[in-house]
């Protein structure tokens, strides 16, 4: 299959072509054709599949060949949650647009929205926005969106995670009644459906995971160490290892920047990411990340979620989630678009309950080991947690909830 193939124009071909892509994901496949043909879409596939670009293509061609108008009115209204993916969907509206004439602009808080509202009175085709900010402006006035025709809901998963289910209504309750809407997300979990109902009309849904899975893209492993050693062990493993990049999460802020100062202190460049960052350092630290400049993000789940970082070998889980789905989607952090990647966690004792239900969940046992210099001090616990594996040595049952996150195998 090839982008052509999938009725996109010649400048979005080019633009394509531009971003090396040489074919469409499988969700791209799906989806693109459907929004062409101005159908609601609900689209779930992986994190790492190509969403964005699985929009954003039609979205655009929709748009450009639709009727033009003089002042620029809002036709497209793009939602996330959280304000760096706000700015990396801008990022590839621009790459998708570079030979369309189309304006775009992104809006999200936590910076001055004097700039935003200045800039929205020149008009804007396409507007990314994170709720909270959108609802702000559009109170004051500074936008209206009662020309859109297209409304996409990126990561709606994560929106309804993070309690946007009012603003989404308030912003539903101002839209136009006519147009065409877009729900992409990670999973497909009742939540998800609920929502997809109250707001797709007669929609096709186009889910990207193939029935047959069996080359997991990740390699997982989990390494026995206590809490105090976690730090050492880590910078270890980074610098015998080799690593040249490495995302690793913290469960606090305050986690995240206590070992990104460790990390520094042994000479490797790292930076932490976490909400109580301004959003200034928030996107330093990501560019630098990307560039190349700072070889460890230390990460929090929610400044992490989401964000594009291509290629990425090795993802670190420094202390496990105590929610297992949020384990899901730090490594799927690596082997993002077909490449191989490496998740480790380094566990605790206190944290080998989190395992039991990260297994359950991936469908599968996680292999542990031990470094050596690293043995975690044996407690009664310890003894427990070797007799509970024995029995969890058979192939978890719950298989249901797995087919979302299991790594395709066909791309
Ligand atoms: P998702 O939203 O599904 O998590 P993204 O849209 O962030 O995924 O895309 C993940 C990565 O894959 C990005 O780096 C993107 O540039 C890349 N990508 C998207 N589509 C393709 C494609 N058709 N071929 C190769 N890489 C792609
Ligand atoms: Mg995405």
């Amino acid at each position: 299959m090839s982008f052509k193939k999938l009725g996109l124009s010649d400048s979005l071909l080019k633009a394509i072509d531009k971003k090396g892509y040489s074919k469409p994901s499988l969700i791209q496949e799906k989806a693109i054709p459907a929004i062409l043909e101005k159908k609601d879409v609900l689209a779930s596939a992986q994190t790492g599949t190509g969403k964005t670009a699985g929009f954003t293509l039609p979205l655009l061609q929709i748009l450009s060949h639709g009727q033009k108008y003089r002042r620029r009115p809002i036709r497209a209204l793009i939602l996330t949650p959280t304000r760096e993916l706000a700015a990396q969907i801008q990022d590839n509206v621009i790459a998708y647009s570079e030979f369309e004439d189309l304006r775009s602009m992104v809006i999200f808080g936590g910076v001055n929205a004097n700039p935003q509202i200045r800039a929205l009175k020149n008009g804007v085709d396409i507007l990314v926005a994170t709720p909270g900010r959108l609802l702000d402006l559009h109170n004051q006035k500074a936008l209206s969106l009662k020309t859109v025709e297209i409304l996409v809901l990126d990561e709606a998963d994560r929106m309804l995670d993070m309690g946007f289910q009012r603003d989404l209504n308030k912003i539903l309750s101002v839209l136009p009644i006519k147009r065409q809407n877009l729900l992409f997300s990670a999973t497909f979990s009742k939540e998800i459906k609920k929502l997809a109902n109250k707001i797709l009309k007669n929609p096709v849904s186009v889910e990207a995971t193939p029935e047959n899975t069996t080359a997991e893209k990740v390699n997982q492993k989990i390494y026995r160490v206590d809490q105090k050693k976690k730090s050492e062990l880590i910078i270890k493993l980074i610098s015998e290892g080799n690593w040249k990049q490495v995302l690793v999460f913290t469960r606090t802020k305050h986690g995240a920047n206590r070992l990104s100062k460790k990390m520094v202190a042994s000479d490797i460049t790292a930076a932490a990411i976490h909400g109580n960052k301004s959003q200034g350092a928030r996107t330093k630290a990501l560019k630098g990340f990307k560039d190349g400049s700072v070889r460890v993000l230390v990460a929090t789940d929610i400044a992490a979620r989401g964000l594009d970082i291509p290629l990425l070998p090795h993802v670190v889980n420094f202390e496990l989630p105590n929610v297992s789905e949020d384990y899901v989607h730090r490594i799927g952090r690596t082997g993002r678009a077909g490449a191989s990647g490496e998740a480790i966690s380094l566990v605790s004792q206190e944290e080998m309950t989190y395992v039991k239900g990260i297994e359950k969940l991936i469908g599968e046992q996680l292999k542990s080991e031990i470094v050596d210099g690293f043995e975690p001090t044996m407690t009664a616990s310890n003894n427990a947690r070797t007799s509970a594996n024995q029995k969890n040595s058979r192939k978890p049952k719950s298989k249901r909830n797995t087919r979302n996150y299991k790594r395709s195998s066909k791309r």
